[in-house]
């Protein structure tokens, strides 16, 4: 068996922030310097490791990134007059709060403080509205579903008239992949921890998407042969890091995202591309 060919995130999001680099260069020329602020409340460690990888990438492609550092007991209310500041400011096009935020904190509150024309992680409910109702071109789509689509386009994988299966109904990752996947004419199911007869579920798939957060749970024999296989987990298990999908799918797959490699490096790539949307949109 010939296995499945990995699409390369690494180097598609790569290619996403040369773009991205030219077109910086183009609106720097019309004064306007792309502007990104991430909020990070607290201390949690892998959450600053994101914040530092987002800032890099910014300052790669050309955009002024800023952070602001609050601790961990600011109030909500401090927070919130925070990103109003923020919603006024011109020098900045996106807002982004590093999730989670400590426990005394509504997320939900937090993220809706946001203007929705500054939320570049496409969480706040205009924007969840907008995708859904077809109109995602005038909002944000939040970044790692955005990324998966943009791994699909640049493969030339077309999901038109296929059947998608989501497993997870997360608002950052299955439910916007599945309004996607509609949008692009796909016949779409998501499974969630109550599905019955999940295996068979994934056995349908054309375009399988894993989005669980547990390790290799998605096994070789749940896999359509030839199907696409998006494995969109992140777990770290004895100091390595695993998707959610096990190794065994690699045989009957047609092609599969790597983890390390794939979905991932095209969040934040995503992230700037939203970013850069934003500041256009003032022209
Ligand atoms: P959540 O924990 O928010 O959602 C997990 C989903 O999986 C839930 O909808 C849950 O169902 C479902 N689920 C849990 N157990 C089962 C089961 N036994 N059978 C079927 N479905 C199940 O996770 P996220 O969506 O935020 O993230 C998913 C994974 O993707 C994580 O590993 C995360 O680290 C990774 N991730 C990667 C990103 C990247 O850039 N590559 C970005 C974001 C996330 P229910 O709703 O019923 O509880």
């Amino acid at each position: 068996m010939v296995g499945a060919q990995l699409i390369d995130g690494k180097g598609i999001a790569a290619e996403i922030r040369q773009e991205l680099t030219e077109e910086v260069a183009k609106l720097r020329e019309q004064n306007i310097v792309p502007g990104l602020t991430v909020v990070l409340v607290g201390d949690d460690p892998a959450s600053q490791t994101y914040v530092r990888s987002k800032q890099r990438a910014c300052e790669e492609v050309g955009i002024r990134s800023e952070v602001k550092r609050l601790p961990a007991d600011t109030s909500q209310s401090q927070l919130i007059d925070l990103l109003k500041e923020l919603n006024q400011d011109p020098k900045v096009h996106g807002i982004l709060v590093q999730l989670p935020l400590p426990k005394h904190m509504d997320a939900d509150e937090v993220l809706r403080a946001i203007d929705p024309g500054k939320d570049v992680d496409g969480f706040h409910p205009v924007n969840v509205g907008c995708l859904w109702t077809g109109l995602s071109h005038q909002g944000f789509v939040p970044c790692t579903p955005a990324g998966i689509m943009e791994l699909l386009q640049r493969t030339g994988i077309n999901p038109q008239g296929l059947h998608a299966v989501v497993v997870g109904r997360s608002n950052i990752v299955g439910k916007p992949i599945a309004a996607l996947l509609l949008q692009a004419n796909a016949t779409v199911t998501i499974c969630h921890s109550r599905t019955e007869n999940l295996p068979e579920h994934c056995r349908g798939a054309d375009i399988l998407v894993a989005a669980v957060g547990k390790p290799r749970f998605i096994k070789g024999d749940w896999i359509k042969p030839g199907a696409v296989v998006i494995d969109v987990g992140i777990n770290r298990v004895d100091g390595a890091l695993c998707g959610d999908v096990d190794e065994s799918a690699r045989e009957a797959a047609g092609y599969l995202t790597p983890v390390p490699g794939g979905v991932g490096p095209m969040t934040i790539a995503e992230l700037l591309s939203n970013t850069v949307a934003a500041a256009k949109r003032t022209l």
